[in-house]
């Protein structure tokens, strides 16, 4: 079962719970007892995980700026213009 890590945003008491995936987060916290319980996001696999994402979008994007820059001024030049007309 997973452990799950609670903090409350009232008084700043941290703990930890075990619940089944299928239980409903708790909510009471039991050192000041209001229902002001959150449930933490675990973050380092949610980072690696972010940067990943990151790290592909920003490489793709930059060759496929790269390969319409390259084509663009060669054409608005005119240098192309008769191999433009003949493809
Ligand atoms: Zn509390």
């Amino acid at each position: 079962m997973p452990i799950y890590e609670y903090q409350c945003q009232s008084c700043g008491h941290a703990m930890e719970a075990i619940q089944k995936m299928s239980d409903a987060p708790l909510v009471d916290c039991p050192a000041c007892e209001l229902p002001e319980l959150q449930k933490q996001i675990s973050a380092a696999g949610f980072r690696l995980k972010g940067g990943g994402w990151y790290e592909t979008d920003f490489k793709s994007g930059a060759k496929k700026n790269l390969a319409s820059s390259d084509a663009a001024p060669a054409c608005a030049s005119g240098g192309c213009g008769a191999a433009c007309a003949a493809d």
